[in-house]
């Protein structure tokens, strides 16, 4: 497994092992993953930017300490994907939009320092829905992602490069971002683990917001165990982020190989209404193995979910609206000239922008107007609260709650896009998990006519490591 060829099949561990036994050098597999990532582009259209510089020099810094045989980190030489919304220094990030098509950062995410502060190597930035704003990636203004287990299909969104990428083995890991479902719903879609951690574990410095109160970056990784080393690579307290949480980083992979028996796990009934019967199948065999695993079942219910999808629409919106104020075309943005004022911007904004960002802005501005704030973005904030309430009620009484991630498979590249409202019903299991902050991730469960997936694990705020050792004991239970 140690063999460079072996590429699309590596994790973090073994790439640990193939550095310590010189099987490869640090300088060979990134040429080998960026090459490789170069030739499948064509193909899924899963990178917008490579970065061969940054990663060539990297892999030269870690070549270097591995050869005096000091300590390169816990990521050392794995090949990382970053979505297109996350920033990274004197490369450019485009949040998959024409308005920022040439912005150059001028600094790195946090996340970004983290996993390059612990040896990762970064290879690109991956495509995305415009500003995290869709569930197919066919928002991008670069063009769709295809999904790279069925090429006619979606990756699902709005972090589809990164789930392509990490899916189609070109990256070992890969960052994405989470405000309704965006890094659990494409993990599932290309049979990837994805998880989004508790609002606040990780940094969000350098994630270009779309709505502050909802967004998360997390890890895609094609294990359970590295996306944990992800996780606890990037998690902890940030000064930059004053919304970081102080809370310690527990020990995820020490945590996750102790055994399941005895946890108690939540089916919440209003996640298996409307749930197609492909991935009702699947996910209920998959819940039947946690139960043979020794986990024991209850039946519960998170009475308020029927809210998420408006709740969610209402606030995230609102937020959207006022924090893409921002491109004017003064500061961060190309210009479109006009004669007055208001005649740049609208140049600026109405050519730089897709339909479904105006879409929303119109719709965040319409929800905080004076006379409706009260009736909708009050109202949606006090009913947030009681979904959240139904999580701590829950936690009460079980460990965690599983449930399917989406309530279809990859669907067709072009099935949905000119019906935004089906396209907003993808969402509907993820978007509790980012309205009350709780952790949750999808991990593979199966496949319905090879369409890979998900099962979605919630575990209460801060619990990460519970929900890896759920996910991973049920990985290691597939595998054997
Ligand atoms: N699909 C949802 C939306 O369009 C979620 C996006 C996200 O999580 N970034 O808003």
């Amino acid at each position: 497994m140690t063999d460079i060829e072996s590429l699309p099949s590596f994790t973090i561990s073994s790439i640990r092992e193939g550095l310590t036994s010189k099987a490869f050098t640090a300088t060979e597999l990134a040429k080998a993953a960026l090459a490789f990532a170069e030739k499948e582009n064509a193909a899924t259209n899963a990178y917008l930017t490579f970065s061969p510089e940054r990663a060539l020099k990297a892999a030269a810094k870690l070549d270097a300490q591995i050869a005096k045989g000091e300590y390169a980190g816990a990521m050392a030489g794995v090949p990382v994907a970053i979505k297109d919304v996350i920033i990274t220094k004197d490369l450019r990030t485009t949040c998959g939009s024409k308005i920022l098509a040439q912005y150059i950062p001028p600094y790195d995410a946090t996340a970004v320092f983290r996993l390059e502060a612990e040896g990762a190597v970064i290879i690109g930035k991956t495509n995305c829905d415009e500003f995290a704003m869709g569930s197919s990636n066919e928002n991008s203004a670069f063009g769709p992602v295809h999904n790279p287990k069925a090429l006619d299909r979606v990756p699902g969104g709005s972090s589809g490069g990164s789930a392509a990428a990490v899916s189609q083995g070109t990256a070992v890991a890969a960052l994405g971002s989470d405000t309704g479902g965006s890094i659990r719903q494409p993990a599932s879609f290309c049979g990837v683990v994805g998880v989004t951690p508790t609002y606040g574990r990780v940094s969000r410095y350098g994630l270009v917001a779309f709505a502050s109160s909802l967004d998360h970056i997390g890890p895609l990784a094609r294990n359970v165990e590295d996306a944990a080393t992800v996780l606890q690579t990037i998690a902890g307290r940030d000064d930059f982020d004053s919304t970081s949480a102080f809370a310690p980083v527990d020990d995820y992979r020490a945590l996750m190989k102790h055994p399941v028996n005895g946890l108690k796990l939540g089916l919440a009934k209003e996640y298996f209404e409307g749930l197609g019967a492909e991935t009702g199948d699947v996910v209920r065999a998959a819940i039947k193995q946690l139960q043979s695993l020794g986990c024991e079942l209850r039946e519960i219910s998170l009475p308020h979910t029927k809210y998420a999808l408006s709740c969610y629409y209402i606030i995230a919106t609102a937020e959207a609206s006022s924090n893409l104020a921002r491109y004017d075309g003064v500061r961060y943005t190309t210009r479109n000239d006009g004669e007055t004022l208001s005649e740049m911007y609208r140049n600026t904004r109405g050519c730089g922008f897709g339909a479904e960002v105006k879409r929303r802005i119109m719709l965040g501005t319409y929800v905080l107007s004076a006379g409706y704030y009260e009736a909708y973005y009050r109202k949606a904030q006090q009913v947030r609260a009681l979904i959240t309430r139904d999580f701590s009620n829950a936690f009460e009484e079980v460990d965690a709650i599983v449930a399917p991630v989406s309530p279809i498979p990859a669907f067709k590249i072009g099935e949905k896009i000119d019906d935004p409202l089906a396209m907003y019903l993808s969402d509907v299991y993820t978007l509790t998990g980012d309205l009350s902050g709780v952790p949750c991730m999808s991990v593979p469960c199966g496949e319905s006519d090879g369409l890979p997936i998900g099962l979605q694990i919630f575990t209460k705020h801060f619990d990460e490591a519970t929900m890896f050792r759920i996910a991973y004991n049920f990985e290691q239970s597939r595998a054997n």
